[in-house]
């Protein structure tokens, strides 16, 4: 494969010079994750949390999934659990013919290596390396990565590729930390609280890469927020409320981050 152009490195086919490429007509989805009575109950000393009580949900791939719920209600314990940071006290959770369930440690780490990239509230870039630097030391471990710099290009920073986190505002130092879940071309983009630490406005830029991400890589994207005008973007919204899913609610049509209200 050649890369001659920032959007030539996805995994799903285009047709070239696109540059704001349309939704790709409907190719069949395949279901990619599948969870049966998820649960997870925590312990701390005498205490025992369910954090979730029985969950029940699939995903296919290329879908983009919001996930909402107030504080507490599960939303990163499931995120944790699908992206095979945790597993879950019972239940079934298959990612393709993966069963992350029983996994051991080993073959989480390799899961999460090959197939999953994560998006945190708070950017977790290294200080003392650029934006360039930081993107690589993920693909220096990666298997078929995109070159830093296309992964930069992608989100919009293509101009700031040797500044520093500090030399760069909240929203793009979260956008270098989206280059840095991508580059290494996940199958699955899991981004807990993306917009958590960031004003509404910036907010939506950077949710606009993700679902730019999304449409032109074909990536699977799973964004957890508390912010229910985000939902519109989605093509699908679920609701945990303590620990169950409540509602799981497909949008007739996507809309633009900037099309949202507030
Ligand atoms: P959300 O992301 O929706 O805010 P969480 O999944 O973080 O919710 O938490 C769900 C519940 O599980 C909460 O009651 C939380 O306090 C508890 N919980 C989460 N992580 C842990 C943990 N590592 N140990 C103990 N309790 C936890
Ligand atoms: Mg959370």
């Amino acid at each position: 494969m050649t890369a001659d152009g920032p959007l030539s490195g996805g995994n799903t086919e285009h047709e070239p010079g696109g540059a704001a490429a349309p939704a790709p007509a409907e190719a069949p989805r395949e279901i990619v994750f599948r969870a049966r009575g998820l649960r997870k109950v925590y312990r701390t000393g005498q205490v025992e949390i369910e954090a979730l009580r029985g969950v029940d949900l699939e995903v296919s791939s290329g879908e983009f999934v919001v996930l909402l719920g107030a504080s507490g209600s599960g939303k990163s314990t499931l995120l944790n659990i699908l992206g095979g940071l945790d597993v879950p006290t019972s239940g079934e959770l298959n990612w393709r013919d993966h069963d992350l369930a029983r996994a051991d440690e080993r073959e989480l780490t390799r899961f999460r290596r090959e197939h999953v990239g994560f998006v945190f509230q708070f950017y977790n870039l290294i200080a003392s390396l650029t934006a360039r630097e930081n993107v690589a030391l993920v693909t220096d471990l990666a298997q078929a990565p995109m070159r830093p710099e296309v992964a930069l290009e992608l989100v919009g920073l293509g101009a700031r590729m040797d500044h520093f986190p500090a030399q760069l505002s909240g929203g793009e130092q979260q956008r270098v930390a989206i280059a840095r879940a991508i580059a290494k071309r996940p199958d699955v983009l899991l981004c807990d609280e993306p917009t958590g630490a960031l004003d509404y406005p910036t907010g939506k830029v950077v949710l606009d890469v993700i679902a730019r991400i999304n449409l032109e890589l074909g990536t699977t994207a799973i964004v957890i927020t508390h912010n229910a005008a985000i939902a519109g973007m989605a093509d699908r919204v679920l609701r945990l409320a303590d620990g169950r899913l409540v509602s799981d609610e497909r949008n007739a049509s996507r809309l633009n981050a900037s099309e949202l209200s507030w």
